[in-house]
């Protein structure tokens, strides 16, 4: 017997036929003997659909009703999957955020897992009951509703298995795993066994959404088993092929043969800001970017032009797309102190990321990433690198083009031979 959480994404849950599937899958798992927690999330397009209405009643949403509104998603289908179980036979019950509770903090709309309480939640799965949790949603310290981001159930699902102890966190999707890029982009992407924590954080964290950042940052810290695998596969078979997320020792240990890339991800929710003629002076960066960090906003890469006259120099940077509107109203309202001449903002970007741990051995690999896109024409106007991690900022009418000549150029299409 196992203690086992199983969470399913919104296209799971799109609709009772899947409901039926889902809970067909649980029943088997249930059958098995082993103790189950599911997760869940809104139906597909469900959560889009609550926020649009948020926008629609007032642009400066209040972010605390903003949460009441979208955790309603989370909150239906957890209803209709434990009726739809005990429909089945197997006894099942709802644990809103609120209920068990999951304790939040920081702010509405990005809250984070502080602590989750698991003396009810453990004594029902004891008896054979199955506990179907909302992801996404938690509670607040004044006992208000919050929420984990957007694609925040797969947080909520990891948080649980680390606070019960679960053997396995199973994360079921609408792909069949962590594929080497989006295989909904580029159809040679090849499907990984396994991927190490570090490279995954590092993928979601520069697009791959396949699993939400957080959650993999949890895991790694909590040591708590992740498997990504397919909903739609038939619920009743065992051993699925997925991607299990394991560390680098484990991997080693598997003797899987290694790529010097892993992964390749892209992201089309950055904006370029262009700050023109700042002051190239000591604490004129600094003017820019504390202000910024101050109010939140994430900026991620960033390039200083070294400037001719010595005196003068343009700023290039990104922030999320959602941050564009404050940042620029933020920087305007500091135009005499920070001193630049005009702002230019570009939303048409995209972030471009090549991801291996084999990159820490190796050189060249940027220098491949540079000449591949140079040779399809494609410019790069802004790069940032780690340890692990390459990424380039294009122009977003050529990402896909850019993830399948690098897809290629890295050796990673399906059917070419291991590089
Ligand atoms: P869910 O609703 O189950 O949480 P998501 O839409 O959040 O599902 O995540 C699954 C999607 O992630 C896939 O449909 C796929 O298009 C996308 N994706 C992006 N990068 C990858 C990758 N490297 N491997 C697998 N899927 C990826
Ligand atoms: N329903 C939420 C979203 O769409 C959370 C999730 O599905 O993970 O972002
Ligand atoms: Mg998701």
């Amino acid at each position: 017997m196992a203690r086992i959480v199983m969470k399913f994404g919104g296209t799971s849950m799109a609709g009772m036929e899947r409901i039926r599937n889902v809970a067909a899958r649980v029943k088997h798992v249930v059958s098995q003997g082993n103790e189950v927690a599911v997760v869940v999330s809104a139906m597909a397009g469900e959560t889009d659909r609550l926020v649009g209405f948020c926008r629609e009643a007032s642009a400066l949403y209040d972010s605390a009703e903003y949460d009441v509104v979208v955790a309603a998603g989370e909150q239906i289908t957890s209803g209709l999957l434990a009726m739809t179980l005990k429909a089945m036979g197997v006894d099942a019950r709802s644990w809103l955020g609120w209920q068990l509770p999951i304790h939040t903090i920081e702010s509405h709309a990005k809250a984070r897992v502080e602590s989750i309480e698991t003396d009810a939640l453990l004594t029902a799965m004891a008896s054979g009951q199955v506990a179907v949790i909302p992801g996404f949603q938690g509670m607040m310290e004044d006992g208000r509703v919050s929420t984990l981001g957007r694609g925040g159930s797969d947080t909520s699902a990891v948080a649980v298995a680390a606070a019960i102890g679960a053997d396995r966190c199973d994360i079921y999707t609408d792909v069949d795993g962590v594929y080497t890029t989006d295989p909904r982009i580029v159809a040679r992407a090849r499907k990984l066994d396994m991927v190490t924590y570090e490279e995954m954080l590092e993928l979601a964290s520069v697009g791959a959404k396949v699993l939400q950042t957080r959650s993999v940052g949890l895991a790694m810290k909590e040591g708590v088993r992740v498997q990504v695998l397919s909903s739609f596969d038939d619920p009743t078979q065992d051993d699925l092929p997925g991607t299990l997320i394991v560390s680098e020792e484990e991997l080693e240990e598997s003797k899987m043969e290694r790529q010097l890339i892993t992964g390749i991800a892209h992201d089309k929710n950055e904006a370029k800001i262009i700050l023109t003629r700042v002051p190239d002076r000591p604490g004129a960066v600094a003017s820019i970017f504390s202000p910024l960090a101050e109010a939140s906003i994430n900026v991620d890469m960033i390039i200083q032009n070294d400037s001719k006259d010595k005196e003068e120099t343009d700023v290039t940077f990104t922030v999320p797309r959602a941050d564009l509107a404050r940042s620029v109203d933020l920087l305007e309202s500091l135009k005499d102190q920070i001193g630049f001449y005009r702002i230019i903002t570009d939303v048409e970007v995209a972030k471009i990321s090549v991801v291996g741990v084999g990159m820490r051995s190796h050189a060249g690999v940027a220098a491949t990433m540079f000449k591949t896109l140079a040779d399809r024409g494609i410019n790069i106007e802004a790069i940032s690198t780690s340890e692990i991690k390459v990424s380039v900022l294009i122009d977003e009418d050529e990402t896909e083009l850019a993830v399948r000549v690098l897809h290629t150029a890295y050796g990673l299409d399906a059917d070419a031979p291991a590089a």
